[in-house]
């Protein structure tokens, strides 16, 4: 009890304050989501200060979370965020291609138990990240051994392709998976045409708002496969001032697409978290 004040002054303040609201008159840990970020990293260290409050802002725009991981200590880290947050994040399981992994990597991630992830991700090749041909061939490994475990565990994948499109195409083909996402796809119109006629998600982030190519790509992107997305902590140019991307971002980047596409905004917003729903292959509990 504050020194000089009343109860009921400090009651009333409480309770027509912000947190009475979120926390006790309507608890924001059971809340239904409408909007989907369906790449962002979490467990970026950049991140580490902003965490409680893109939680908290998640919960109150009903944004759902999909957090992908860069290596094993990421993939460890998005468990323990995703706990204590509740059901708003997804945790997912993720060896980034600019990670170069040593041999034993495989135990690594076995130890993590990877049933207890919503699915698999960051993974996937991209060649400005290997000095030379052996180290994209262990990159092409460690991407064959995590597309395995997708595959063994039926979990979707979030997949990084940028200058290697071709490659991950004709890699994904040789597995069974259900749950592709192409995330910040930046191929040529003919490879993203081959990835939608199989069915692959697609995701676009805050660069479709000011980016002429990426408005291509998306306006070329069937609705029923598209997501959205920040890659946060990654920063934008454009509109955003080389700003960290947040999921508050997330109703502009749909605003963009519905406009694109010719839909209203509530109708492109609710395909894409149908779309998320789907990918994910699960309803959403309450
Ligand atoms: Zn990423």
């Amino acid at each position: 009890m504050l020194k000089g004040l009343s109860t009921s002054f400090v009651e009333n303040n409480l309770q027509s304050s912000f947190w009475y609201y979120t926390r006790v008159k309507y608890p924001l840990e059971h809340i239904q989501p409408m909007f989907v970020d369906a790449h962002i990293h979490l467990s970026d260290p950049a991140l580490k200060d902003l965490l409680p409050q893109i939680i908290l802002e998640a919960k109150i725009t009903r944004t759902l979370l999909i957090a992908v991981a860069e290596d094993t200590s990421t993939s460890a880290l998005n468990l323990k965020i995703a706990a204590e947050a509740g059901e708003v994040v997804k945790p997912f399981l993720g060896v980034h291609p600019w990670s170069l992994q040593n041999e034993g990597f495989e135990s690594e991630v076995m130890s993590l138990e990877p049933e207890r992830f919503a699915g698999v991700g960051e993974v996937g090749l991209d060649r400005k990240y290997a000095r030379d041909d052996v180290e994209y061939r262990r990159q092409r490994e460690v991407f064959e051994y995590m597309l395995r475990l997708a595959e063994r565990l039926q979990k979707p994948l979030s997949i990084h392709s940028r200058g290697s499109v071709d490659d991950v195409l004709s890699t994904l083909t040789t597995y069974h998976l259900r749950g592709v996402l192409l995330h910040w796809f930046s191929g040529a119109p003919n490879q993203l045409k081959v990835a939608c006629d199989r069915g692959y998600y697609i995701s676009y982030g805050p660069a479709v708002i000011y980016s002429k190519k990426t408005k291509q790509l998306a306006s070329s992107t069937p609705p029923d496969l598209i997501l959205t997305e920040t890659d946060g902590p990654v920063k934008f140019g454009g509109v955003f001032q080389n700003r960290i991307a947040l999921p508050a971002f997330i109703p502009s980047i749909i605003f963009t697409l519905s406009s694109l596409h010719k839909l209203g905004f509530e109708e492109m917003r609710s395909i894409i978290f149908e779309n998320a729903l789907n990918y994910l292959g699960s309803k959403y509990n309450k």
